[in-house]
Parts: structure tokens; C-alpha cells; sequence
């Protein structure tokens, strides 16, 4: 009875998020049992009431902070978890570059913080969220786990460092089943249109973008250069909707649970192995949105790359997953969301 408690029962930092309410959703329609952890930085209450109505049951919530060992260590010594799935992390590239020291405090240091408390209560499972662009500028297409790991800015560099503490840790305690995804570019919401992304100011990525400006919020996007070396010129990016994101961490956890012995570090892409062009995203989006999306073309932004879309060959061999999503269920998903919630959540701190 126990061992099956153990096995089930998941700790999920940053459940409040975006990627983490819907993971939240796919966890619990896989029978694990949830507990969501989060400090509320880049989410609110209303997120995961919607997740408990989605649900039909309460979602056990606790706001703490990840850097916070003693309300870790309170958490972990009233549950026990089978393993972490480890969102909570501040996510803003422009940000980052900003302040470096409050990303590096967030997402490095919280993440020692979360990974001594697990040492200290013997769990050893954790599925982290990293990011392609831990690949940085990638010499091949499409990009596989072995390619070579190179950041240019803080927001990267915090996830590039846990992925070197994951190997480190692995190394001297063979004990670990460390998994970080290494997410190409999440966009789409629940079918419901009941959860999606609510960036807190004038969204950096481009989905919530378009998304806005089909909804009246925004004028006019403007695509960050038409010279690339691609099809039309703009940049090409593998977009996974979120829900089939949110089933690549189920998949992840089963197979750490048929595990025999331990993994170590094992990372993994999650993306369609798709490439979609700016341009493309922004027909596709018009076309089921039936609305215009009025662009105009601009300087490339600094630090962008021309192509990014991942071989997700590792992720179907060893978790038998792939995505099913198309582009335009990404687009129909996330105009769902961004009509019937015009201003997102539109409650940051109740
Ligand atoms: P999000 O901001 O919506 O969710 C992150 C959650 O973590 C928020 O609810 C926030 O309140 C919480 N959080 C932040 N710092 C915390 C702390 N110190 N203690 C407790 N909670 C904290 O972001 P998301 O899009 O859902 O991303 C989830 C994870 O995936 C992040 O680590 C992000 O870096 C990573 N990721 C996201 C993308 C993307 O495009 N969305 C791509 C690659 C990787
Ligand atoms: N992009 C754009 N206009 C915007 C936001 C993004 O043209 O307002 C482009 C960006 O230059 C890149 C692609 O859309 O080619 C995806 O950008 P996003 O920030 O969504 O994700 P990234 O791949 O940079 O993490």
C-alpha cells in the first residue's frame, strides 16, 4: 500500500504556471497524486482553482519559495513523494540580462536549495524543465542531445548550469534519475480554454503576441527580421502545443518508473521535429482566428537564431511519446484561451 502511495505521489514546483497547470491536468488523468508548489511570482490562485475545477477535486496548493530549505523540508517531511517535476523558475530572457543575480539566486540557487532537501528526504526522481536554448546557435538541424550546449545570456546560462549540477550529481551518486526536457517552443492551451499562458506585461514570445493583437490588445506585431537564411526569411521554430508538452512529463515519469536501475542524467528534447516560420505561424493563426494580424517587419532581435527544431527520436524510442499536436490545434488552442480571456487570469494576487 505504501510503495503504491510512494509511486504516485508527485511534488510540482511552479504548478502554477503555464507548462505546470497543464501538466497538472495530464498528471492527475494519469492517476498520480499532486502536490503543487509555488511562490505565486508568475501565477495566481485563480490558475489553480481553474486547475481544481478542470479536475473536479482541489488541487493540494502550497506557496512557498524554492529557495526556502525549511518550508521544503516541511513539504517533503509530510508527503512522500515518488519524485519532482521541477518548473518553478523565472523564464524572461530579456530580464535576465537585466538582473543575472536575481535568475542565478531563482533558478540555480533554488534549485540546489530543492535538490539537498531531496537528498536529505531520499528522493531521488526528478524531471527538470529545461530549454533548447541550452543548444545555443546549433551547427546541425535537427538538433539531437548530443549536440553541443552553448548559452549567450543569463536566463540560459541558470538552465545550462543545473543541467551541468544534474551531471555532477549523478556522477557522485549513482543513486539519481535526473531528466531534464529540454523544451523547443510550448504555445496552445487547454481545449477547454479554461488554462493558457498570461504573460504579466507585453509578451516577449511570439504566440501571445499574435494572440494579442488578434484580440484588439496589441496594433501590430512586428516580426523580428525577413533576411534570414529560410524559406521566407523570418525564423523557424518547432512550436509544441503545451497539452502534448504536458504528456512528455507523464511519459517521463512512467519510464523512471519501469526502471529497473538507475538513469543518471538522462536529457531529453521535447518538440515535434517540425519547423514552422514566423510567417507561417501567423497565417495559420489568422486563418482560424479569422481575424487580421497586421505585422509589419523589423530589425532581427538581438540574439536570435535563424532555425531551431529538434530530432525527437530520443523521446519516442525511450518514452514512447510524441507530439500529435498541429499547428493549426496550437492556433485554434490558444485563440480559445486569449478570446475568452481577454485579460488572462486578471487576478495576480487573491
Ligand atoms: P511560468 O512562469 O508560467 O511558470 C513558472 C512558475 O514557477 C510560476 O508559477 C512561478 O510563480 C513559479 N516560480 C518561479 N520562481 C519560483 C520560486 N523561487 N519558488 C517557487 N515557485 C517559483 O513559466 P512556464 O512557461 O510554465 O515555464 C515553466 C518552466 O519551463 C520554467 O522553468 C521555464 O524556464 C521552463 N521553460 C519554459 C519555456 C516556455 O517557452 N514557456 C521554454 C523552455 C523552458
Ligand atoms: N518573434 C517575432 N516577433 C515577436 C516575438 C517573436 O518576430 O514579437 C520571432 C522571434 O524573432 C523568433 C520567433 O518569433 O524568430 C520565436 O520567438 P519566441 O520569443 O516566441 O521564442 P524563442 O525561440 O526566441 O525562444
Amino acid at each position: 500500500m505504501l510503495e503504491s502511495i510512494m509511486k504516485n505521489k508527485i511534488l510540482v514546483t511552479g504548478g502554477a504556471g503555464y507548462i505546470g497547470t497543464h501538466t497538472c491536468i495530464a498528471l492527475h488523468e494519469a492517476g498520480y497524486e499532486i502536490v503543487v508548489y509555488d511562490n505565486l511570482s508568475n501565477s495566481s490562485r485563480e490558475a489553480i482553482n481553474r486547475v481544481s475545477a478542470l479536475i473536479s477535486q482541489p488541487i493540494e496548493f502550497i506557496e512557498g519559495d524554492i529557495r526556502d530549505a525549511e518550508s521544503l523540508k516541511q513539504v517533503f517531511a509530510t508527503h512522500q513523494f515518488f519524485g519532482v517535476i521541477h518548473f518553478a523558475g523565472l523564464k524572461a530572457v530579456g530580464e535576465s540580462v537585466a538582473k543575472p543575480l536575481l535568475y542565478y539566486n531563482n533558478n540555480v540557487s533554488g534549485t540546489i536549495t530543492l535538490l539537498e532537501v531531496m537528498t536529505e528526504y531520499d528522493v531521488k526522481n526528478l524531471v527538470f524543465s529545461s530549454s533548447a536554448t541550452v543548444y545555443g546557435d546549433p551547427e546541425t538541424l535537427p538538433i539531437d542531445e548530443n549536440s553541443k550546449r552553448s548559452c549567450t545570456n543569463p536566463y540560459g546560462q541558470s538552465k545550462l548550469t543545473v543541467e551541468h549540477i544534474l551531471e555532477d550529481l549523478a556522477v557522485s551518486d549513482d543513486s539519481w534519475n535526473l531528466i531534464p526536457l529540454r523544451y523547443f517552443n510550448p504555445v496552445g492551451a487547454h481545449p477547454s480554454g479554461q488554462i493558457g499562458e498570461d504573460p504579466n506585461d507585453i509578451p516577449n514570445n511570439l504566440m501571445p503576441y499574435i494572440s494579442q493583437v488578434a484580440v484588439g490588445k496589441l496594433a501590430k506585431l512586428n516580426i523580428f527580421g525577413n533576411d534570414y537564411p529560410t524559406t521566407d526569411g523570418t525564423g523557424v521554430r518547432d512550436f509544441i502545443h503545451v497539452t502534448d508538452l504536458a504528456q512528455g512529463h507523464v511519459a517521463a515519469l512512467n519510464y523512471l518508473e519501469q526502471q529497473v536501475a538507475p538513469v543518471g542524467f538522462l536529457p531529453i528534447n521535447l518538440g515535434t521535429g517540425k519547423g514552422t516560420s514566423v510567417l507561417e505561424l501567423v497565417t495559420a493563426f489568422s486563418n482560424v482566428s479569422g481575424q487580421s494580424i497586421p505585422y509589419q517587419f523589423a530589425e532581427r532581435r538581438a540574439g536570435d537564431i535563424a532555425s531551431c527544431y529538434a530530432s525527437a527520436d530520443k523521446a519516442k524510442n525511450l518514452l514512447e511519446w510524441q507530439a500529435k499536436l498541429s499547428i493549426t490545434e496550437m492556433c485554434q488552442d490558444s485563440w480559445r484561451w486569449q478570446s475568452m480571456n481577454p485579460n488572462g487570469y486578471n487576478v495576480k494576487d487573491i
